[in-house]
């Protein structure tokens, strides 16, 4: 925090000597009034009336040129960027870093005229909320209290409206920025509920609204304490948890509403299989990397219970589970009190429920013990995705013992992989977006004598977890199945639009395809990467050349 220099702020949005381009337009929006209402009700006590001027003059020439309509909360945001000007900040590199943290942070919510990502993004931050802090999660359901109520500005002013003082404002920015994290806002949010928690909870439900309104950051140490707590939010969100919710991109407005959909059948936070077998079992034999201490994957201490019916208990059980007895599955009051033996445990423990179903169904025991524990008020609890059978397959790949397994009547040992993995959101991962594109029509090329490169499409699957390869032949990229000796998805290497690599690490490759809206990860072997591209580049210029072959004979 006392790093923080409003240079610093800018460089990271804008690059610093950036030629200056004009930003005069006429205004002349048919809403322009509307634009011209807010801008006066805009930060009245700090902007002079030339700079009032300018603010409507941007928010018109950004209209225009990004072609959006005026929405209210666009003026919150350019207000502080705005005000840079002040700080000898050239006013184009103002409107550009206004520009550039929309687009980093809420691309396409001022593009939606109904602000249709913010549905997601609500759900999302609830189920973070419930997590971390399910007494307040309770208190809002219980008085009716809807996101939309005290969420909606976090995202549409990015806490501008919250945070009224403007170097506070940057200093929250600037960590926003510096976190790269998309849900850092929803951290932040309910870092800033958790300060607030007592006057919450003491309110009537017709006085929280007022609350909301009070709920700000108005010096230095508020804001720091909330930093500190937003940290400690992140932290102690499972790291699968995290994958599984930015798998869910509410800015791709194709499939916002499908996302939306999805995710209203989660009742809390789902962490998959390797988190928690990296957990029950000893480290190194579930995980690559070579410290537990610094792994991501270990980074919390988690208790496994494991709610199957006994009978499925007795055909194996993982090593460090509790086992939910019978008479507690079968007996409502007991269900309800079983939370109460796990008090002792420190506020640090996390609590993981495992199903013998995949998809846990309303009122399955999985569900009912999770909302026990929400009665008493733990926070930290969360549902294995895939349920035994997922962390089955886990256990399995990774020759890990189970407990008195018996084969032969093992429920999970007879499912097969396609169940499994239908069953679970593992369908959602390993095709890389909602909609699969079938296969079978498509021709393949001649694949016997091509290399495969061995590879993983989803960063919790380690390589060697997965049996998929990479083949590229002259017109097609192919995603194999080993094991199956099949092909799971072909590429067509003409449709290649993008090839771009990670930030920091160049084995995780990104390709973009025209028609297919969103990129395709293929992490490889670090060894092999260079080889597997220049095969790629071979075969993609190889077409280059025919189809101008192609265009200049016709
Ligand atoms: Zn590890
Ligand atoms: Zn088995």
């Amino acid at each position: 925090m006392e790093n923080f220099s409003i240079t610093a702020l800018v460089s990271k949005l804008c690059p610093l000597d950036i030629s200056e381009f004009p930003l005069e337009t006429d205004l002349d929006l048919p809403y322009q009034r509307s634009i011209t209402i807010d801008v006066i009700r805009t930060r009245s006590n700090t902007l002079t009336p030339e700079e009032k001027t300018l603010l409507e003059q941007l928010l018109t020439f950004y209209c225009k040129t990004e072609m959006v309509s005026y929405k209210q909360g666009m003026n919150e945001i350019l207000a502080p960027f705005l005000l840079l000007n002040r700080q000898n900040i050239p006013l184009h590199v103002c409107y550009i870093c206004f520009k550039n943290f929309v687009a980093k942070f809420i691309p396409t919510l001022f593009v939606d005229d109904s602000f249709k990502p913010l549905n997601g993004l609500f759900i999302i931050t609830k189920l973070i909320l419930k997590y971390h802090l399910p007494d307040i999660s309770t208190c809002f359901n219980n008085n009716e209290i809807t996101p939309d109520i005290y969420m909606t500005t976090w995202y549409v002013t990015m806490f501008s409206s919250k945070i009224k003082d403007l170097n506070l404002l940057y200093i929250f920015w600037q960590n926003l920025i510096e976190s790269d994290d998309i849900l850092y806002i929803s951290y932040f949010g309910i870092a800033l509920l958790d300060l607030f928690k007592q006057e919450i909870r003491k309110r009537e439900s017709l006085n929280l609204p007022n609350v909301f309104k009070k709920i700000c950051i108005e010096n230095f140490e508020t804001l720091q304490t909330v930093l500190r707590n937003t940290e400690k939010i992140k932290a102690n969100t499972p790291l699968t948890a995290e994958i599984i919710l930015k798998k869910y991109n509410m800015f791709c407005l194709e499939s916002t509403d499908a996302f939306v959909e999805a995710l209203k059948g989660f009742i809390c936070l789902l962490i998959l299989p390797k988190e928690i077998i990296t957990q029950t079992y000893p480290h190194n034999m579930v995980c690559n990397c070579s410290d537990p201490k610094t792994c991501k994957i270990k980074k919390l201490n988690y208790i496994l219970i494991d709610c199957r019916p006994n009978t499925e208990h007795k055909q194996g059980y993982f090593l460090n589970s509790f086992l939910l007895s019978k008479s507690t599955r079968k007996n409502e009051e007991k269900l309800l009190n079983y939370p109460k033996s796990f008090v002792s445990y420190t506020k640090n423990t996390h609590i993981a429920l495992m199903g013998s179903n995949s998809e846990e169904e309303e009122g399955s025991v999985v569900q009912r013990l999770f909302n026990s524990f929400i009665q008493h008020e733990f926070p930290y609890v969360s549902i294995v995705d895939g349920g035994y059978p997922a962390c089955h397959r886990f256990v399995m790949q990774h020759n890990l013992e189970i407990k008195s397994h018996k084969t032969l009547n093992c429920l999970a040992c007879g499912m097969s992989e396609k169940t499994i993995v239908e069953s679970t959101l593992n369908k959602f991962f390993l095709v890389g977006g909602m909609h699969e594109k079938p296969v079978d029509k498509i021709v393949i090329d001649p694949i016997d004598s091509e290399k495969i490169f061995r590879c993983s499409l989803d960063e919790t699957q380690s390589i060697e977890d997965n049996s998929l390869g990479l083949i590229v032949t002259s017109s097609q990229l192919i995603v194999y199945n080993i094991l199956r000796s099949k092909p799971k998805t072909v590429y067509e290497i003409s449709k290649l639009k993008k090839i771009s690599s990670h930030r920091n690490k160049d084995d995780v490759l990104y390709f973009n395809f025209s028609g297919d809206q969103t990129k395709q990860v293929f992490i490889l072997k670090p060894t092999e990467v260079k080889e597997f591209l220049m095969k790629i580049r071979k075969s993609y210029q190889k077409f280059k050349h025919t189809d101008r072959l192609e265009k200049s004979n016709s």
